[in-house]
């Protein structure tokens, strides 16, 4: 497959690089009737290939607004967003769509699975949508289910799987085109203590087997602090946590 993509990202003439994804001079405000609400100020990031990167921060704090505007799905007020050195905003939403799909995963605290489709062919369907046979797309997704420990769950659907178990699959669905980078909005926030700790280990491993880059926002300090780099989202900057008890 990566071949395939391969041959797609040089087809689309998008350039490949070491720095996976960062941005720079980032702004976002909300206006609500005369007031505006600034959530993101100045904010410059880069994230390595096969970094590990947790963001923590209060609720309200832009952490969401923040993934949203790395991961192309809104756009900025102001300053630019990066995706293996291509600038989203340079992009029609057809081509940011694609390049999304090919290069980023993301998965969110609830893990919107499509509730009338198996295991399997959620998992599948972002091969689907990226023109992928539905064999192979079929393969694929029963491979990675496998890598995530749910060989035995492929015909399952999500009202018949556990909630640790829906987020094992919401995982393999974000990693199943083989991004550079996943996107994790609050992963295991929905879990309880085991389980999260489950969904960690499998996110080291699955990190060390693919080599793909994580953002992960999360209130869980134990999950934060096994990432290789952790910043605090506060008055709409990041910063390195000073304080015990931040994380
Ligand atoms: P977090 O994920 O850290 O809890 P969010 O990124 O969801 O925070 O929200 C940051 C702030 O932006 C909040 O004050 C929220 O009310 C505001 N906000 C988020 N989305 C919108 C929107 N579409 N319109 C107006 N305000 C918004
Ligand atoms: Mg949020």
């Amino acid at each position: 497959m990566s071949n395939d993509l391969d041959k797609f990202k040089q087809e689309q003439g998008y350039k490949v690089q070491e720095t996976v994804l960062s941005c720079h001079a980032l702004h976002k405000h909300y206006s609500q009737g005369s007031t505006q609400i600034n959530v993101l100020q100045n904010i410059d990031l880069k994230l390595s290939k096969g970094e590990r990167l947790a963001i923590i921060g209060t609720s309200g704090s832009g952490k969401s607004t923040l993934l949203n505007m790395l991961g192309g799905l809104d756009q900025p007020s102001s300053g630019k967003v990066e995706l293996l050195g291509n600038t989203f905003s340079d992009f029609n939403a057809d081509k940011r769509a694609r390049l999304r799909n090919a290069e980023l995963g993301f998965v969110y605290q609830f893990h919107h699975l499509l509730p009338e489709f198996s295991a399997q062919e959620n998992v599948a369907i972002p091969l689907l949508i990226a023109g992928k046979k539905f064999s192979y797309a079929q393969q694929c997704a029963a491979d990675m289910l496998t890598l995530v420990g749910l060989k035995h769950r492929l015909q399952h659907k999500p009202s018949e799987l556990s909630g640790g178990e829906r987020q094992r699959v919401a995982i393999a669905r974000s990693l199943i085109c083989k991004p550079s980078c996943v996107l994790m909005d609050e992963p295991t926030g929905n879990l309880d203590r085991h389980t999260a700790s489950t969904i960690q280990d499998l996110l080291l491993t699955l990190n060390q087997e693919l080599e793909t880059s994580f953002i992960i926002v999360t209130h869980d300090e134990h999950v934060a602090e096994t990432m290789d780099r952790i910043l605090l989202l506060e008055d709409g900057d990041l910063k390195k946590p000073t304080t015990q008890g931040q994380v």
